[in-house]
């Protein structure tokens, strides 16, 4: 499974990367960048509640 992100619903406030740091990382241009798009078991229980929390819906999980 892989994680995708929609760059046109996406808006940089970071909650992402507050609730895993080790996956999505915002860098100081604002532009958010996906360390790590392969959803592992050690990764899924956060990836799985930033796919809840993001408030833009923009991040999915892809089969
Ligand atoms: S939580 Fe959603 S809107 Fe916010 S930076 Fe992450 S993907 Fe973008």
């Amino acid at each position: 499974m892989r994680i995708e992100v929609d760059w046109d619903l996406c808006e940089s406030n970071g909650v992402c990367m507050g609730i895993i740091p080790e996956v999505f990382h915002l860098g100081d241009d604002d532009m958010l960048t996906v360390l790590q798009p392969e959803v592992t078991p050690e990764n899924e229980a956060l990836v799985r509640e930033a796919v809840r929390q993001c408030p833009r819906q923009a991040i999915s999980i892809k089969e």
